[in-house]
C-alpha cells in the first residue's frame, strides 16, 4: 500500500470558448495534474490554478514550482491527505498547489480503501444541479443568444459576469427576456468599490439569487457595509480562503452565502470544514468552477453533493469547455450532473487523450 512515485503532468487541452484573462485570451486550458503511483493503486489530482495570476495570486507555473520544491518533499510512501495537510501548515497560502496534491492523495488512498470521495466527504445527493457562468458580452443581443442556448441545453441557473459599465442593462435584458422564473445571479470578481453601493443597489430590482464578490478580496469590512445597503444577498468567492476567513466573514455579516471551491481553500478537507460551519449557521453554499477537466470536475461534484450545497453549482457539462475531455465526458441530464460513486474520485484519464494533451511530465521517486 506504499506510494512509489509522483508524476507531475503538464497538459494543454483545447477550449470550446476562449478564456479571457486580464493578460489576454487563452484558447487552451493549461493544466497541471498530480499523479500518484503506488503498489496497489494510482491517484490523480488536478490543480485549478489558471495560467496567469488574477483570480487569485496563484498561477499554474507557480503552483508547479511550489509543488516540486516544497510540497512533494512532504510526501512519503505512507502519507495520507490528512497528514500532508497537517505537515504543510508551515507553508502559508499556496492553496491551489496544496489542494492538487491533497486531491491526488485522497484519490489514491480512497482507492486503496475501496471508498468513493463522495462517501468519504458525506455526500447525500446523487446528482448536482448545474448552472452556467457566462462571461461579459459587449453586445446584449449576443448575450441573450448565449443564454438562450444554455437554457435550451437544460441549465437551471444562469450567472452573468458583470463589471462597471456592463452590469444593470445586461441583467435587465436577461431578466426581461427570460422572465421571473429564471434563476439568475451575478459575479463581479472584485470589480467595484463601496462607493458603487447606490449603483449596485439598482440590481435589487431583478430578484437575483445573489451577488458574488463585488469588492476586493481582502475587503471583508467593505462587504459587510455593502450588504446593509442591498436587498440582494451577498456571496463571497475570492475572499474565502479558509475556515477562519469564512467564520470571520459570516461573523461580521460580509456575506450570507458562500461559494466553496476546494482549490481556493487548500483542498477538500478544508472545504468540508467550511461546509460544516455553514450548515451550523444555516448559510447556503454552492460549488464554483475553475474550468476543470474531468479529473477536477469529478472531485468537485463529490463536494457539491454534500447536504449544505442547496444552490445550483457552476459545474457544467464537459462539452461547455472542451471538445474532448481527458475523462469520460460529464453530460447534463435534466439540468444536473451525476455524482461519481465508484472508488476514489470515480474517474481516471483516458490514456490516449492524456497522451495527446501532455506537454511534458516528470516522475519523482518517493
Ligand atoms: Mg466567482
Amino acid at each position: 500500500m506504499t506510494i512509489r512515485a509522483i508524476e507531475l503532468v503538464r497538459a494543454s487541452i483545447d477550449l470550446v470558448t476562449p478564456m479571457r484573462t486580464s493578460y489576454g485570451v487563452n484558447t487552451q486550458r493549461d493544466v497541471l495534474y498530480v499523479h500518484i503511483i503506488g503498489d496497489e493503486a494510482e491517484g490523480w489530482g488536478e490543480c485549478v490554478a489558471l495560467p496567469e495570476p488574477g483570480y487569485t495570486d496563484e498561477y499554474v507555473d507557480g503552483c508547479e514550482a511550489m509543488i516540486r520544491a516544497h510540497l512533494l518533499p512532504l510526501v512519503s510512501g505512507s502519507t495520507t491527505a490528512e497528514l500532508f495537510i497537517h505537515d504543510s501548515v508551515a507553508i502559508p497560502h499556496n492553496y491551489m498547489a496544496k489542494a492538487a496534491v491533497e486531491m491526488a492523495l485522497l484519490d489514491y488512498w480512497l482507492r486503496v480503501e475501496g471508498k468513493s470521495l463522495a462517501t468519504f466527504l458525506g455526500a447525500t445527493q446523487e446528482s448536482v444541479v448545474s448552472g452556467v457562468s457566462i462571461g461579459i458580452h459587449d453586445d446584449i443581443d449576443e448575450l441573450l443568444n448565449v443564454v438562450a442556448g444554455f437554457r435550451a441545453e437544460g441549465y437551471a441557473r444562469v450567472k452573468l459576469k458583470i463589471e462597471p459599465g456592463n452590469d444593470i442593462e445586461p441583467v435587465r435584458a436577461v431578466r426581461n427576456a427570460f422572465g421571473d422564473d429564471l434563476m439568475l445571479q451575478v459575479d463581479a470578481n472584485s470589480a467595484y468599490s463601496l462607493e458603487d453601493a447606490e449603483h449596485l443597489a439598482q440590481l435589487d430590482a431583478f430578484n437575483l439569487l445573489l451577488m458574488e464578490q463585488p469588492l476586493a478580496e481582502d475587503d471583508l469590512a467593505g462587504h459587510a457595509e455593502l450588504a446593509k445597503k442591498l436587498s440582494t444577498p451577498l456571496c463571497l468567492d475570492e475572499s474565502i480562503v479558509s475556515l477562519e476567513s469564512a467564520r470571520t466573514a459570516l461573523e461580521i455579516g460580509a456575506c450570507s452565502i458562500v461559494n466553496i471551491k476546494a482549490g481556493r481553500v487548500g483542498g477538500f478537507l478544508e472545504a468540508k470544514k467550511i461546509h460544516d460551519l455553514c450548515i451550523e449557521r444555516e448559510v447556503p453554499v454552492w460549488c464554483g468552477g475553475m474550468y476543470e477537466t474531468g479529473i477536477g470536475r469529478a472531485a468537485a461534484l463529490a463536494l457539491a453533493a454534500l447536504p449544505g450545497f442547496t444552490l445550483p453549482s457552476d459545474l457544467s457539462a464537459s462539452k461547455k469547455y472542451f471538445h474532448v475531455d481527458v475523462t469520460e465526458p460529464f453530460e447534463l441530464v435534466n439540468g444536473a450532473l451525476a455524482v461519481p460513486n465508484t472508488v476514489g474520485i470515480g474517474v481516471a484519464p483516458k490514456s490516449d487523450v492524456l497522451q495527446r494533451i501532455t506537454v511534458r511530465s516528470e516522475e519523482f521517486r518517493v
